[in-house]
């Protein structure tokens, strides 16, 4: 495996840094986070603050895995809309979710002020509606949160008001949120690295975790090192699948790809007046948003056996020129994928494995805040605090059906069905 980050925008504007220590040797520590994304670094990172020796294993590079190429969409609310929350697990359950939702929100924002993290953080952003079912979905998301949600700013826009934001045809309206906010992600996980450095947080960078050997006093095994702790957690999401076999078919790797234009100069002034987030209301989405040099970083698709396409700018140019026709002919300077770790409801996965061992993984595409958030609440848990993290703890999982090729191909056809009900 390559320990380079890929060839994305965000690694050419990122800061340079030097490769982590690899892990050598026997360590003990309180706990050791094996995963260098948001969730392990936010784990990591609250415990440090609660006073916890702790090593942090990666196999890579810090956000190296989707913490460092995302759409950098920090969003409240999950990958399912309040309707169907309601509808699986009841309003309670809804009640307690959404909040946590907007709570992980404003924590990535918070540790962006504490840690002074310069990551081009902009804020709104704007859940677009391609036909009118959509439109009736937004409205009734919007109706929910105002009434019994506390989120009386949140705004449904008609056509004319997506206009003023970006100069497309594609979207008859869509709902608003200018507390949601975007952001470059792997500047964003490099500085939450830094905030768990400073904090304590011992990291070793290109050690990949062989095995997970459970205990009294579990460990972590790389080819070179060992850590024995007290506890372990587990934040290797889509990209630890196979590290401990009680995980295999909790969540889906899927393949999502972006690109950067070249900066867009005054064609990209006239392309989006207001320098928001796009995502449109598709199950297959689009989701796209300027960066601070007038760039267009336009992602989407979703590619359900785990494979990016070979050609990903051509994969998604016809997708950019049904949104922007306007953009024909401009230069795509970066091309980039990643995998996601999606559960079968949509609804991220914490656990514990044994009494010591945790795990936070399957976003499903939401886990900026979300994964922020759930590293935080193991931390809690590890330190007595249990009761957000039962919220998410209680909720029933099951696997995905089926194993290997055939589970893949199982994914593939749902996919083509849902691009066939997703509005053209
Ligand atoms: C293309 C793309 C676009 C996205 N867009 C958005 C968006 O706009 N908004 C949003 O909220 N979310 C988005 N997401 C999802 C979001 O990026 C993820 O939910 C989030 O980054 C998950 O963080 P994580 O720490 O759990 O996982 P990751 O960031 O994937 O981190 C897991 C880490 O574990 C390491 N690892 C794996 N196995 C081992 C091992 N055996 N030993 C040691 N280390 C190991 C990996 O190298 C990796 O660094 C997107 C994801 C992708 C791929």
């Amino acid at each position: 495996m390559s320990h380079q980050y890929p060839l994305s925008y965000y690694a050419a504007v990122a800061p340079k840094t030097k490769v982590r220590e690899p892990l050598k040797g026997d360590h003990t520590a309180d706990v050791v986070v094996v995963g260098g994304g948001y969730s392990g670094l936010a784990a990591a990172l609250s415990l440090a603050e609660r006073g916890y020796s702790v090593r942090l294993v990666e196999q890579a590079r810090v956000g190296w895995g989707a913490s460092g190429r995302n759409g950098g969409q920090v969003t409240a609310g999950l990958a399912k809309g309040i309707a169907t929350i309601d509808r699986l697990y009841g309003r309670q359950t809804t009640k307690q979710l959404w909040p946590l939702s907007r709570e992980a929100v404003n924590l990535v924002a918070k540790r962006i002020k504490l840690g002074k993290i310069d990551c081009d953080m902009t804020t709104g952003v704007l859940a677009a509606a391609i036909s009118p079912s959509h439109l009736e979905d937004v409205k009734h998301e919007a109706d929910e949160l105002h009434k019994y949600f506390n989120e009386p700013d949140y705004q449904v826009w008609d056509r004319a008001q997506v206009q003023s934001a970006i100069q497309t045809e594609r979207y008859i309206g869509g709902g608003y949120d200018p507390h949601s906010f975007h952001l470059n992600p792997l500047k964003f996980s490099l500085g939450l690295a830094q905030m768990a450095e400073a904090a304590g947080v011992i990291i070793h960078e290109e050690s990949p975790v062989l095995r997970v050997v459970y205990g009294d006093r579990p460990q972590v095994v790389t080819d070179r090192g060992t850590v024995t702790a007290s506890f372990v957690v587990l934040a290797t999401n889509a990209y630890g699948v196979g590290l401990v076999k009680e995980l295999t078919g909790m969540l889906m790797p899927v393949a999502s790809i972006i690109m950067a234009t070249e900066p867009l100069g005054e064609l990209g002034k006239t392309v989006y007046p207001k320098p928001i987030a796009v995502a449109d209301c598709n199950f297959i989405l689009d989701y796209f948003r300027p960066s601070p040099e007038g760039r267009l970083l336009f992602g989407g698709r979703a590619h359900y056996n785990g494979k990016e396409p070979a050609d990903i700018k051509a994969a998604l140019t016809p997708r950019m020129l049904r949104v922007f026709p306007q953009l024909a002919g401009v230069k795509i300077d970066y091309s980039w994928g990643g995998l996601i770790g999606i559960s079968r409801n949509r609804i991220p996965q914490l656990g514990r494995l044994t009494p010591n061992v945790y795990y936070a993984q399957a976003y499903s595409g939401q886990g900026i805040a979300l994964a922020n958030l759930l590293g935080t609440l193991v931390a809690e848990a590890i330190d007595g605090q249990a009761s957000r993290y039962d919220v998410f703890a209680r909720i029933k999982h099951s696997k995905f059906p089926g194993a290997g090729r055939m589970r893949s191909t199982i994914l593939t056809l749902a996919m083509l069905y849902y691009s066939v009900l997703d509005a053209r």
